[in-house]
């Protein structure tokens, strides 16, 4: 590794650290430590030498958009839940990573604590905040530990409380474990869910902005979005703009997993091309083994083929290609995965993930892996694709939520750049020979 200008460039690859900088090379609960690194400078800056007005504009001027994959700018979701008048507001850390082989808030939780506490104290002071929480899932134990001694640690050593680094402002923060429910990453279900209610979307508007948490004006970011902030701050919101492309802006962590030698976690300018990643990053496949695709953005998201490969990482490019950035999961796919069984996989755990408020959610998504199960035992059946591609139509346009929206993603992906491997499916032939019961049909 080797600093120069508050970016770390790993030589493992094209990548820079902004946000995973400090990951194992600090002690994740020595605040001296985190201190000695710039730690808490960016919230002093804040308090005493900016006004929240300054603050929103280096947010804009970086071109910060959420990373928890809906992209979203940053800027305006602050400034909306800034404008609301109300004497309590709330700040949320999003930290209910659900995606399958996804760990990037699980990482940073872990690692890194201190920054993204002072990523929500940032943003409390922004909106005028005085009250933050923490959701994270109980399935992330030492995140929720290392997280609630890193507030401890915070309230002892005058980061949190009534007298922020000796300033007026008060603010504090507690933490909720989310019980595994992967809707519950979505906002207003993350809401009900702290409510103590049962962890179900409902219609927006309005937006947790403007009603959120207990009705009231109420900002949520995910991990890595908060993470990202103190490094804004400290270097100017021009200096992130001038990573990236036009309209993505700054770095992105990944969970690259999968057929790929280097499997781990990275972050990655935006702008950079899969191919760049699976390659020169992940060391490619292995000796013997073909690229084949990328999953990419979790069950939301939708598989890319080699072919596209120099595709870049960026909002609008990954949706040309009818993928998404999602959260951060890249799964790296060879010759030996079969495309049925992988849009499978991911339907099988949106099914079970569905909270059944929606009829097409609920038994549409069921009704789509009746046909891909079908299809993998080798009783795949003539117009089995067409009902797929009409099906996953309804599903997207008659779901309430992203989770039911985008399901069908990795079906409609898979149909459009691999449809000669449903069809030999529904011939009673696996291409990849993956599908077990089917080898033994044939
Ligand atoms: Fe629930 Fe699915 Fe409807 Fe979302 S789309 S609210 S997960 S049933």
């Amino acid at each position: 590794r080797a600093a120069r200008d508050g970016v770390v460039d790993c030589f493992i690859g094209p990548q820079k650290h902004l946000t995973l900088d400090l990951l194992d090379a600090i002690d994740p609960l020595d605040l001296d430590e985190y201190m000695r690194h710039g730690g808490f400078e960016s919230l002093k800056k804040c308090l005493t030498q900016l006004q929240p007005e300054q603050i929103l504009d280096e947010i804009e001027a970086s071109g910060l958009r959420g990373r928890g994959g809906a992209g979203f700018p940053t800027h305006i979701k602050w400034r909306t839940v800034r404008r609301q008048v109300s004497p309590t507001k709330y700040v949320i850390c999003n930290g209910d990573e659900g995606d399958p082989g996804a760990f990037m808030d699980k990482v940073l939780l872990e690692s890194i604590p201190f920054r993204v506490i002072e990523g929500m104290a940032i943003a409390a002071c922004t909106v005028d905040a005085h009250d933050g929480i923490f959701y994270v899932r109980a399935e992330y134990p030492l995140a929720v530990e290392r997280i609630r001694n890193a507030i401890e640690i915070c309230r002892q050593g005058g980061i949190l409380g009534d007298s922020v680094l000796g300033t007026e402002f008060r603010f504090d923060l507690e933490i909720r474990e989310g019980a595994g429910a992967y809707i519950c990453g979505e906002e207003t279900a993350l809401i009900h869910s702290i409510e103590g209610g049962r962890g179900t979307p409902r219609i927006r508007p309005p937006f947790p902005a403007e009603s959120g948490l207990w009705e009231k004006p109420t900002l949520i970011n995910n991990v890595e979005t908060l993470a990202t902030i103190p490094w804004i701050l400290r270097h100017g919101g021009k200096e992130l703009a001038k990573l990236g492309t036009a309209t993505s802006k700054g770095t992105k962590a990944f969970a690259l997993a999968g057929k790929v030698r280097n499997g781990g976690l990275i972050e990655v300018p935006m702008g950079i091309t899969i191919r760049q990643i699976v390659e020169d990053i992940g060391g490619g496949v292995e000796p013997g083994r073909t690229f084949k695709a990328v999953q990419i953005g979790g069950p939301s998201g939708g598989c890319v083929p080699a072919e596209l490969a120099d595709t870049q990482i960026d909002y609008e490019s990954l949706s040309a290609v009818g993928s998404i950035m999602g959260s951060g999961g890249l799964v790296v796919l060879d010759d030996k995965d079969c495309m049925v069984d992988i849009a499978r996989y991911f339907l099988k755990f949106t099914q079970d993930q569905s909270c059944g408020k929606c009829t097409f959610c609920r038994v549409g998504t069921r009704r789509l892996l009746d046909i891909l199960d079908r299809l993998c035992t080798g009783n795949g059946k003539q117009g089995d694709l067409e009902q797929l591609e009409t099906l996953s139509t309804s599903v997207c346009a008659g779901s309430l939520c992203g989770l039911g929206k985008t399901a069908p993603n990795p079906i409609l992906s898979t149909l459009k750049y691999f449809r000669e491997e449903y069809e030999a499916h529904i011939a009673g032939y696996c291409p990849a020979g993956k599908c077990v019961d089917l080898i033994d049909y044939c």
